[in-house]
């Protein structure tokens, strides 16, 4: 095989692209890239089938900050991922989240708007009266306050998103190989080479474990038991015949989201504990669930009373990767298998984190620590620790 890259990233969704953009343009790291991507179609990646959203509404800071970076990042994504002058469009459309809390979520959302606002964010508390005043198409019985994004926030194209950094990685002269990992060949502390499904096998100096829902599979490769496994999601795509203007992506107090989409607008909702098994990104399929729908149009038509006439126009199925601990990040390298680094376990919000994890993992491989954003708290450690760094959610 040719050439031994210093860094072998596996997995070329979003995350794996912008690990492999961020290390090719940091100007102190002189290195080789390789992303191996066992499909390069990425029809059933996370990234093709997100919904694509960022908001900067969490309670733990880190999470904050990766976002203000992140809708930073994808204000000026033309300028940053431009190749010879062309600038690729990611259509990112700033609109604010909207988190809906009854009497007794209450605390929880004023306890985060006040991290939120020392974090930077740009947030609005609003009373039920505010909230009719600005969304006259919302109800709001039921509700103490809602907590509207005023700017950071939106939803973008991830197809794009992810086509720009892997087009401007090999731009930069990142080489990506369609292939699969299927071994990681181990000595001691230290892994050498990776088996490739191909027959080849490829030496590397560090390797970026960037699989998305098949983190865990990797990670077993090299004797870990990662806690991050395959959960199924699934998006509705309706079409609503009434007006509902400014719509932000709202998040209900059921647990139920909606946000426009063009003309129509995307729907879902998390499934309960108990009915959210792990998931095998190879023999389940992503299929859906006919009567999940039934669950949800009542709850849409509860908030938004013109929802009472919309139309399912289709919906999809997507995997993410759920870190069973504590719902966030997995992040560098594990401290004993040194030369392993982690990108995983986003439960969800990795499509909108993809820039600080990118630029986050470059400094690390490059200067061996945080440079800008310190995030040792989603580090390996708290998995062996078993220390989660939980979100405080309203829902
Ligand atoms: C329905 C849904 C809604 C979502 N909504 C949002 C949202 O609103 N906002 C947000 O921020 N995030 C959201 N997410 C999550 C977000 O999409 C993911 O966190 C993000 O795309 C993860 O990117 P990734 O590169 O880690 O994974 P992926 O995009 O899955 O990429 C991993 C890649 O690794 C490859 N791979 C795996 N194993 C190997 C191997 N052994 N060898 C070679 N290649 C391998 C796979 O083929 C795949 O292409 C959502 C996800 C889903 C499914």
């Amino acid at each position: 095989m040719s050439e031994k890259p210093d860094v072998l990233v596996i997995g070329g969704g979003v995350i794996g692209s912008a690990v492999a953009y961020f290390l090719a343009a940091e100007p102190a790291f002189d290195g080789r890239v390789t992303v191996v991507e066992r499909d390069p179609t990425y029809a059933t990646s996370s990234t093709a089938l997100s919904v694509a959203s960022i908001r900067q509404q969490f309670s733990t800071p880190e999470n904050i900050r990766m976002s203000l970076f992140g809708a930073e990042f994808f204000r000026s994504a033309g300028q940053y991922l431009a190749i010879d002058g062309e600038a690729p469009d990611i259509a990112f459309r700033e609109s604010g989240y909207l988190f809906l809390a009854t009497e007794e979520s209450l605390p929880i959302l004023e306890s985060n708007h006040h991290t939120q606002l020392d974090c930077g964010a740009a947030v609005a508390l609003l009373t039920p009266a505010e909230l009719r005043m600005r969304f006259p198409w919302l109800a709001v019985d039921d509700l103490a306050a809602g907590s509207l994004g005023l700017a950071n926030e939106g939803w973008l194209d991830s197809y794009a998103l992810l086509q720009a950094f892997k087009q401007k990685a090999i731009s930069l002269g990142v080489r990506y190989l369609r292939d699969e990992v299927v071994g990681l060949a181990r000595q001691g502390n230290r892994l050498v080479a990776a088996e490739l499904a191909s027959g080849d096998r490829l030496e590397f100096g560090l390797a970026v474990n960037a699989a998305g829902p098949r983190a865990n599979r990797l990670a077993a490769m090299a004797g870990l038991d990662l806690p991050v496994r395959a959960r199924k999601r699934i998006v509705h795509v309706i079409d609503c015949p009434q007006p509902i203007a400014d719509c932000p992506l709202v998040i209900d107090p059921t647990g139920l989201y909606f946000r426009p989409e063009g003309r129509n607008f995307l729907s879902g909702i998390s499934p309960a504990p108990d009915q959210d098994p792990d998931q095998d990104p190879d023999s389940d399929g992503l299929e859906l669930a006919n009567d999940l729908f039934e669950t949800i149009w009542p709850l849409l038509a509860r908030r938004v009373p013109a929802f009472e006439t919309l139309k399912l126009v289709r919906a999809w199925a997507g995997h993410y990767a759920y870190n069973t601990l504590d719902q966030n990040a997995i992040l560098g390298p594990h401290p004993e298998v040194e030369n392993l680094y982690f990108t995983n376990g986003f439960s969800g919000h990795g499509l909108q984190q993809s820039p600080a994890v990118g630029r986050a993992m470059s400094e690390l491989i490059t200067f061996g620590s945080y440079r800008t954003l310190d995030l040792s708290r989603f580090g390996y450690e708290r998995i062996i620790e078993n220390k989660p760094v939980p979100e405080l959610n309203v829902v």
